[in-house]
């Protein structure tokens, strides 16, 4: 006997990729526990699963992996739609250290952290996002921040790696001016607890994993760099970082080196670093990344928010480096559209409609991300052995979606609102639409006051 049987439906494996993956229609998936126990054509498994637990009808539904986000800040959806003086936003700088830190990350707190999270990842989770990684940056909230995190994640239900962000800034300091390593401590200290929690508490939710969060190069010293990464391999956690999200001379100016030279130099990269932004880079510095094998989060709505130019995707991908698919938190929680996104914006700036066809752009989200995470052999695809984590999607297309259109219709007209049931580990989290494991008006309540109460602090009144 199975748990589930998922029957009737178009299934797309996408394994071990997009294009090389297999279509069942109609197809079944079997789920007991936790895992995938069988995928192929229905009547097959509805034979032998006769006797399955409970049985959800696929008919009219595309059944796939769950996507992923290798990069987001969830609690900065406390700063949608804040109405900022965009006056003083005139350059990247601007954007950071105004939007980013000032009117945002320096006045976050523990009950911002833990109402924003929570309403993210159920975002996340609706729309067909069942794996995220989060960096959270939240100086003046410290020590707590993740305690906030976890709490939130485990009551929705998303899996996740998460991970405090290390940094020297000083909030309301210049970066330019000073950087002081004590504020670096913090942040190693704010993970440590948080790895040290996750190793002793006991089946407390597996769903949740640590990944170390530096924020980047120019804002901690080499010693800072190399204990991440000494910190990295002692609890085997991996690092998730900024990477050249500045223009490159930014950099060159004050260390005489690139991001990825000073970073290669203090030993930090590796095959277990993800990498987000990754935009102002020369030759030199893509074959850095490449030769250190290290994963880049591609976050093309941010990249162009800042105005910082279109990360060099292609050409990365040509050297073999892995791209996934981030997105900061900044804009929608919905990643059907930060994948038209990638999908549409490399096309148009290198002028070649050949660019990122549907089946890599879907891949940025599922098997590249899971890659990016180190968790290939458990999500990113259906395959028997691996953790059910499964979305289904009622497609709200006015052409038929088969096995033929099924890929196109991804970067062509799908959006979030299309998913209808969405599985994690075995357990349905999102059931027609609804999660079923929070009250989603109390947590968009939360959510609210607490955006309301933190513009407050910029002097906003809502
Ligand atoms: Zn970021």
């Amino acid at each position: 006997m199975v748990d589930l049987l998922i029957k009737n439906a178009l299934v797309v494996t996408c394994h071990p990729n997009v294009i090389s993956g297999r279509i069942f229609s109609p197809g079944a998936v079997a789920v007991h526990r936790d895992r995938i126990v069988d995928i192929g054509p229905s009547a097959e498994l509805e034979a032998k699963y006769a006797d399955a637990a409970k049985v959800i009808d696929g008919d009219g539904r595309i059944v796939m992996p769950g996507f992923i986000i290798t990069h987001t800040h969830m609690p900065y959806v406390l700063g949608h739609n804040q109405p900022v003086d965009v006056s003083q936003l005139r350059s990247f700088w601007d954007m950071l250290q105004k939007m980013g830190w000032e009117w945002l990350e320096d006045i976050t707190t523990a009950d911002g952290i833990l109402a924003a999270t929570q309403y993210a990842s159920l975002k996340m989770l609706k729309s067909g996002t069942t794996t995220v990684c989060d960096l959270v940056e939240a100086p003046n909230a410290l020590p707590g921040p993740l305690t906030a995190s976890v709490r939130a994640i485990t009551e929705t239900g998303i899996r996740a790696q998460i991970g405090y962000e290390v940094t020297e800034r000083v909030a309301g300091v210049p970066i330019a001016e000073r950087l002081d390593p004590a504020y670096a401590k913090r942040g190693f200290e704010e993970n440590i607890r948080l790895f040290e929690s996750l190793a002793s508490a006991e089946g407390q939710s597996s769903r949740i994993q640590g990944r170390l969060g530096v924020h980047t190069a120019y804002t901690n010293s080499p010693a800072t760099l190399e204990r991440a990464r000494e910190l990295a391999n002692q609890y085997k956690c991996g690092i998730q970082i900024h990477i050249a999200e500045i223009p490159r001379a930014f950099l060159v100016e004050k260390y005489g080196r690139s991001a990825p030279e000073v970073l290669e130099e203090t030993g930090l990269l590796g095959p277990d670093v993800v990498a987000a932004h990754c935009i102002d880079l020369d030759d030199a510095d893509i074959d850095i990344l490449a030769r250190n094998k290290v994963n880049v989060a591609h976050t093309p709505m941010t990249n162009s928010l800042g105005g910082n130019g279109v990360a060099r995707v292609p050409e990365m991908m040509e050297k073999g480096i892995n791209i996934s698919l981030g997105h900061d938190c900044f804009f929608t929680l919905d990643t059907a559209e930060y994948i038209r996104f990638a999908y549409l914006i490399h096309k148009a700036h290198w002028a070649n409609p050949a660019l990122l066809p549907p089946f890599q752009a879907l891949d940025l989200a599922l098997g590249n991300a899971a890659a990016a995470l180190g968790m290939e052999k458990e999500i990113g695809s259906l395959d028997v052995g691996k953790k059910a984590d499964i979305i289904l999607i009622r497609p709200d297309s006015p052409m038929p979606v088969t096995p033929s259109t099924v890929i196109p219709f991804f970067t062509m007209t799908f959006r979030g609102s299309d998913v209808e049931t969405v599985i994690v580990d075995g357990e349905i989290v999102v059931d027609g639409g609804t999660s079923t494991r929070v009250d989603e008006a109390i947590v968009r309540k939360a959510c609210v006051e607490q955006a309301v109460a933190l513009w407050k602090r910029n002097g906003i009144e809502a």
